[in-house]
């Protein structure tokens, strides 16, 4: 049993004092949640009035990206399966001891991150559990097209779509538009088209999973909100029309801010000038599109696009968080991004996302409230996952 402590449990808008819950130490699943004094349990571990929330859910990652820059690139044709299985160990590990104690890969170089879920999921592994997209699909010479299914019409896209289900992924990565790490294309090109999109999504969805879009362009937003993906990743420039088709379609946002911050603010002299200059270009229309966003009431993730430049699998979720606010979401808004919501885009709500009863007892211990300064949740912070203590 946990207790004495603050308990954020992501349902609802504060935090409860004098906290605790009881976990059940062979499912990892939290049986019982309370305030006040709990009857005597085998072990209590006191929380010292500490601040406890869900663990994080980071909604898109890139775990085959080595960022310390000495080992092969993501999509580099030099990458091996060994070294790119390597790097996501080391990178989950990261991402754990950082408080992330979920992610949906949303790209990985030799399906990677869908073998590593099965390990995780066997519970071979200690790692954040793990939504695994494996290759993406994008369109021939098209962004990230390195490591993607190069489709070229709705069939070739519907066949790529079900050769990765049959490899085991549980979400399907489309690219709809170019974007700022690549040479020779821009945000806003059109890249896979609706009709290509659409064939895809209908095959996630036909067998229960779900498809999201690269989409930072508002043509490549709206051809992925048309096709019906459950979220568009970046978004950078979003027009009243694309706000509204978010709100009607439910569609979730996730701004990935940190991954053009990680250029633009952090990356003088560490990348080549083009992206430095798309990099400002796009940093103020995003943090107004997201703004808009958050104030119309979209739903938004919270994922961080890790593995891009100076965009790390430490405390860059946490930071992520940060630059949410800055945009304009509320605290509240931030911690439901990386919790409750980013459960739900992943389909997993039923089992993570919230502590109450029937859940796993994922959830990291802060020493302040992150409602009151959001900057708490990259401060010293301790994690459980399963109700074990990562350490
Ligand atoms: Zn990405």
């Amino acid at each position: 049993m946990y207790q004495n402590f603050s308990l954020f449990d992501g349902t609802t808008d504060h935090f409860d004092t004098d906290a605790y819950f009881v976990v059940d130490d062979e499912s990892g699943k939290i049986i019982e949640t309370g305030t006040g004094s709990p009857a005597p349990a085998d072990q209590t571990v006191d929380l010292q009035n500490k601040f406890v929330m869900p663990g994080l859910i980071n909604a898109h990652t890139h775990i085959t990206s080595d960022v310390s820059g000495k080992l092969d690139a993501l999509g580099s044709a030099n990458l091996n399966p060994i070294v790119a299985t390597k790097i996501a160990l080391d990178n989950l590990s990261d991402l754990l001891k950082h408080g992330v104690t979920y992610i949906r890969d949303v790209g990985a170089d030799f399906d990677v991150d869908i073998q590593l879920a099965k390990l995780e999921k066997g519970g071979h592994i200690v790692s954040p559990g793990i939504c695994a997209s494996g290759r993406p699909l994008a369109m021939t010479g098209g962004h990230f097209c390195t490591i993607s299914y190069e489709v070229d019409s709705p069939d070739e896209a519907r066949k790529a779509a079900r050769k990765a289900l049959k490899n085991g992924a549980d979400n399907i990565k489309l690219m709809a538009t170019g974007g700022v790490s690549f040479g020779g294309e821009s945000p806003n090109d059109v890249q896979l088209t609706e009709e290509e999109l659409r064939a895809a999504v209908t095959e996630a969805h036909h067998k229960g999973r779900t498809a999201n879009a690269h989409a930072q362009g508002t043509e490549g937003i709206k051809n992925a909100l048309r096709a019906g993906v459950d979220s568009v990743e970046h978004a950078f420039y979003l027009d009243d029309e694309a706000i509204q088709m978010f709100l009607d379609q439910g569609t979730f946002i996730v701004p990935t801010l940190i991954a053009v911050y990680g250029i633009s603010d952090r990356g003088e002299g560490r990348v080549p000038d083009f992206m430095l200059d798309v990099a400002r270009e796009v940093k103020r229309a995003h943090m107004e599109s997201i703004s808009k966003a958050a104030h119309a009431g979209v739903k938004l993730a919270m994922g961080t696009d890790a593995g891009t430049p100076n965009n790390d699998f430490k405390n860059d979720s946490a930071f992520e968080l940060e630059l949410m606010v800055e945009a304009g979401c509320t605290p509240l808004q931030a911690l439901q991004a990386a919790t409750i919501n980013g459960a739900q885009l992943l389909k997993i709500d039923e089992e993570y996302g919230t502590l109450e009863s029937g859940k796993f007892a994922d959830f990291i211990v802060l020493e302040n409230n992150p409602l009151e300064s959001i900057k708490s949740v990259q401060g010293k912070k301790r994690i459980f996952k399963k109700g074990h203590e990562v350490l």
